[in-house]
């Protein structure tokens, strides 16, 4: 007796493909992303992105869980912080900033780049620099940036960095927020005095340094494990004064800083 047996002569490989597909379904994590707090597959989220570092990438250079959609979401805005770091007469003479630079400047000529390089192109102002008492200090090429965007990213590189610290993300009803160095001087009086005496604790720790391109201090608050106080230094320019604090107490406009 003999069997008829009508063979699928795709049916090994189709078993195959499912059983590969089985093991990448199992392979893909699930996890809470460190930025949206949305439960759901994730992937791994380099802080601060590896755009910011020449080639070859820091040995020490961290990851966080990170949901797809916020994996991508900074990403237009990290070119601009970049091409705004990269770009300015106070980075030069990094090591990182200068291998960078020929990089960011080719990104600039793609053809998808033109109209933001257009734009970023008018925002240049020739400047000349002079001392109070009218002594020429340099000139050079002053950048006026679109701060929110470079707020945007700090805010970013905090969330990723405290998970890192704290193992736990900043919770719900709290704030990250943020002060460029341009805009300590604009801080009401009171304020701008807590800020640099913070400025000053938070400088007495340790940094930890991801090559010459980044470094950053921190300082948990004894108030509070969610309470906490940073400085972000990119290319040797120590860019911005953050904070996280519950966001009834949090605005950098507020009349004293949170502690
Ligand atoms: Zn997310």
């Amino acid at each position: 007796m003999s069997w008829n047996c009508a063979v699928n002569p795709n049916a090994k490989s189709g078993i195959k493909a499912v059983m590969t597909h089985r093991k990448k379904q199992a392979k893909k994590k699930v996890g809470r992303c460190v930025f949206c707090g949305v439960r759901g597959p994730i992937t791994r989220e380099h802080i601060p992105a590896k755009a910011f570092f020449p080639s070859p990438l820091p040995s020490n250079l961290i990851t966080v869980p990170s949901c797809r959609k916020c994996n991508s979401e900074w990403q237009k805005d990290e070119d601009y912080f970049r091409l705004c770091l990269v770009a300015r007469e106070d980075t030069k003479g990094n090591r990182s900033r200068d291998e960078l630079f020929p990089t960011v400047k080719r990104s600039l000529t793609r053809v998808d780049a033109r109209g933001f390089a257009n734009k970023f192109l008018n925002s240049l102002a020739e400047v000349e620099e002079f001392t109070p008492a009218g002594i020429y200090v340099r000139s050079g090429v002053s950048v006026s940036f679109e701060g929110a965007r470079l707020d945007r990213v700090a805010e970013k590189v905090i969330r990723g960095l405290f998970y890192l610290e704290t193992g736990r993300r900043v919770p719900p009803d709290y704030r990250v927020a943020i002060v460029h160095q341009s805009r300590v001087r604009h801080l009401r009086p009171a304020f701008r005095t807590d800020l640099l005496g913070f400025v000053a604790m938070v400088l007495e720790t340790k940094p930890r340094e991801f090559g010459p391109a980044f470094k950053y201090w921190y300082l948990p608050s004894p108030n509070g494990w969610a309470r906490s106080h940073w400085i972000l230094e990119f290319y040797g320019s120590r860019e911005f004064y953050c904070f996280t604090a519950p966001i009834i107490s949090a605005p950098e406009n507020a009349a004293r800083l949170p502690t």
